[in-house]
């Protein structure tokens, strides 16, 4: 072992990298961490958690307004973008601190800068400002767990438009804003900014927002982001961005134009391989540029590892971390173990939220032929109680002949917290029957969750 200078080399100090790193360290390896931007990766600095709070910032318009309707009185309120900006930045400065004590804790060393690979077992830091880790490392073994990049699409002035990176670092927020795209990202970001005030456009060229969830989910918070003031475009592409004196045209296939002053493509992120050297060592990549791992998270080449976004299997934070504990498991506590990638959880924290797990009802049509379908839309009491408008969904995909429940699906407030609680049913294996068997809790808006007893038939659809 003493040949090398570490026996694990981790490329990269964001979910994935940061877990294997540190479960590897307890071991008593001697584990290297390279960083070339901020530890903490993409979920602390410019992802899951800044945006989190841009989302609980977001929120409060709405609820002044229910606020409002519950008999409070509320003078003139506004909101400072650079005062929440400075105190994000302090908040994921303490955060990113965190994680590199823990590195630090664990007995991981840290290396400021960015690494490439030279040969199979050896990695070479780049020179980084204010940093001495600059040099080749030899390691026994070697993870990649770069993650992902935002991708931007390629039209006349693409370069005019930002990415979520920018979103988070905006020196003003705009009046006007145009968000590309139709993921969760886009979706969410769409809501922020509507919630901050500034007047919002979504614009995705498919046929609604959100694919590859279930289609009733779609189609519900298309609507719900409309009557939050959201507009919602569909079907159309850019053809080009020019700058005027006013702010930025876009063009779209359709002819379509729209004057905003900010545009933000959120159009998908591609994973993070560039210049790496993979091809020196054997690492393959899949028709996705992604890296090829097996169940092990093993790439193509003997010593080196891949997880987290770089290997696109389910891009979420808690994926990556999973995947990097059990690559640290098997490789160095002597306790093979792979993360089991069916039902996986997830959510969008959009305005109202997503939360879902298990197959949409198409997939789980595709997959048996027939399913069962229990479905509810209503208005959540709260606001009923002033008037407000918003509505919930809430849909349970069930496998007719074991009468297992397959997917679970809701549209509306705290659905991400409901979402994590269903998803330990559903993941043990859950039957519709036992699923009854659960008693309601009362008055909340999860329990509509357990009391739906009636197959859904289409032409109930829009009941309220
Ligand atoms: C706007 C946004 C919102 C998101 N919201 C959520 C959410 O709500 N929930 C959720 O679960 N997921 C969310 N995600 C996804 C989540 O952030 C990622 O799935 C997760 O961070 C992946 O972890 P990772 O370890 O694979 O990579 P990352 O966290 O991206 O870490 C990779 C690290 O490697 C570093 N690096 C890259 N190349 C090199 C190199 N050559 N040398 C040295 N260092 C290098 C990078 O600087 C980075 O710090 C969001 C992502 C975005 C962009």
């Amino acid at each position: 072992m003493a040949e090398y200078d570490f026996d694990l080399f981790v490329i990269g100090a964001g979910s994935g990298g940061v877990r294997a790193a540190r479960v590897a360290a307890m071991s008593g390896a001697r584990v290297a961490v390279a960083e070339e931007y901020r530890v903490g990766g993409t979920c602390v600095i410019r992802g899951c958690v800044p945006k989190k709070f841009m989302v609980y910032a977001s929120e409060v318009k709405a609820q002044l307004k229910t606020a409002k309707g519950y008999g409070w009185t509320i003078g003139e309120a506004s909101f400072d973008w650079k005062s929440f900006l400075h105190d994000k930045d302090v908040e994921i400065a303490r955060l990113s601190g965190i994680y590199v004590t823990n590195l630090q804790k664990a007995g991981a060393h840290l290396l400021h800068g960015r690494a490439e690979i030279v040969d199979a077992h050896t990695v070479e830091v780049l020179p980084k400002a204010g940093s001495k880790d600059a040099g080749r490392y030899t390691a026994r073994k070697i993870l990649i767990a770069t993650g992902g990049r935002p991708w931007r699409p390629d039209f006349p002035g693409a370069e005019l438009g930002i990415t979520s990176d920018e979103a988070f670092h905006l020196p003003e927020l705009p009046k006007r804003v145009m968000v590309v795209g139709g993921g969760y990202i886009a979706v969410e970001f769409a809501s922020i900014f509507n919630g901050l005030g500034v007047q919002t456009t979504l614009c995705y060229r498919g046929a609604n927002i959100l694919r590859g969830f279930d289609d009733d989910v779609r189609a519900h918070l298309a609507d719900e982001l409309e009557k939050r003031g959201i507009k919602v475009v569909l079907g159309c592409s850019h053809e080009k961005l020019e700058k005027t004196e006013t702010g930025l045209l876009s063009t779209f296939n359709n002819d379509l134009t729209f004057e905003t002053d900010a545009v933000m493509f959120a159009t998908g992120r591609d994973p993070y391989v560039a210049g790496l050297g993979l091809e020196k060592v054997g690492v393959k990549l899949n028709d996705r540029g992604a890296i090829m791992v097996d169940d092990y998270s093993r790439t193509t080449a003997d010593n080196i590892w891949a997880v987290g976004d770089v290997t696109d299997r389910i891009n979420l934070t808690p994926v990556a971390i999973r995947e990097g504990a059990a690559f640290a498991q098997t490789e160095f506590h002597d306790n093979p173990t792979t993360f089991d990638h069916d039902m996986v959880a997830s959510a969008v924290f959009s305005q109202p939220p997503v939360g879902a797990v298990g197959m949409s009802e198409a997939q789980a049509r595709q997959a048996f032929g027939k399913v069962d379908i229990y479905r509810a839309v209503f208005r959540p009491m709260k606001s009923t109680f002033y008037g407000g408008q918003d509505r919930c969904l809430m849909k349970l995909v069930v496998k007719p002949d074991d009468q297992r429940v397959v997917g679970v699906h809701v549209v509306g407030p705290d659905s991400p917290e409901i979402i994590q609680m269903a998803a330990i049913a559903v993941k043990m294996g859950v039957t519709k029957p036992q699923w009854d068997s659960t008693c309601a809790v009362h008055p909340t808006l999860a329990e509509e969750l357990v009391t739906m007893r009636e197959k859904y038939m289409p032409s109930e659809m829009g009941t309220v």
